[in-house]
C-alpha cells in the first residue's frame, strides 16, 4: 500500500500521522550491498498546507542488513533519517516569475515537487533519503580490522603471525638500509 495524504485532509494546523513503506525496493536498488530485514520501514510524517503549498517533514527508520565491507560478516545498521519537503501546485514549478506566492523561487530545489492536486505520494522520498542515509562503506563494527590480506583469516578473531614476518618480500626493503653520503 502506497504512502499517499490526500490533499483535501491538510490544513494549515500540521498534523502528525504513522505510515509505512514497502522495503522491495532494497533489492532492486541497493541489492548488491544491502538487504532489507523487515518487509517494510516506518515513516512518521508531518504535514500542512496553505493553499496549494503542502509543507512535509518525515521521519524514516528502517534496519538492513549487509556483509561487512572489510571482513565480509553480516551485520546489521539502522538507518534513522529525516527530511523536509514542499510540494507545490500542478504546473506550479514550470510557471517561473507568473506565479504569485513565491512558488518560482522552488524552481530547480531538489526538495520541492509538484503534487497533481488530489494527493501527495511519500514513498519515493523516503526511499531516495533512506538511500542517502545509507553508509557508502558498511562495516560490521567501526574499527573492524577486516581480513589479513596474506593468508585471509579474520583479523576481528584470530592472530596471525603475517604481519610480524621480516619484509623480506617487499622489493622496497632494502632501500631501508641505503644511506645517501654527501658528496666530498
Ligand atoms: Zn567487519
Ligand atoms: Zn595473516
Amino acid at each position: 500500500m502506497p504512502l499517499t495524504l490526500p490533499i483535501a485532509e491538510l490544513t494549515t494546523l500540521a498534523t502528525t500521522r504513522q505510515g509505512v513503506v514497502a522495503t522491495t525496493w532494497c533489492e532492486e536498488r541497493v541489492g548488491d550491498v544491502f538487504r532489507a530485514v523487515s518487509p517494510v520501514q516506518d515513516v512518521t510524517i508531518t504535514a500542512s498546507r496553505a493553499a496549494e503549498v503542502i509543507e512535509v517533514h518525515a521521519n524514516v527508520s528502517g534496519r538492513f542488513g549487509f556483509d561487512c565491507s572489510r571482513c565480509a560478516e553480516p551485520g546489521e545498521l539502522t538507518v534513522d533519517t529525516e527530511f523536509d519537503h514542499h510540494f507545490v501546485g500542478p504546473g506550479q514549478l514550470d510557471a517561473g516569475d507568473a506565479i504569485e506566492g513565491g512558488a518560482a523561487d522552488f524552481d530547480a530545489d531538489p526538495d520541492v515537487s509538484e503534487h497533481d492536486g488530489v494527493r501527495i505520494d511519500l514513498d519515493e522520498l523516503c526511499i531516495e533519503h533512506t538511500i542517502l542515509a545509507l553508509p557508502v562503506v558498511p562495516l560490521c563494527h567501526e574499527d573492524c580490522r577486516g581480513l589479513c590480506p596474506t593468508c585471509g583469516c579474520n583479523k576481528n578473531r584470530e592472530a596471525c603471525l603475517c604481519a610480524a614476518q621480516p619484509e623480506r618480500a617487499s622489493p622496497w626493503a632494502s632501500l631501508q638500509d641505503l644511506k645517501l653520503e654527501p658528496k666530498a
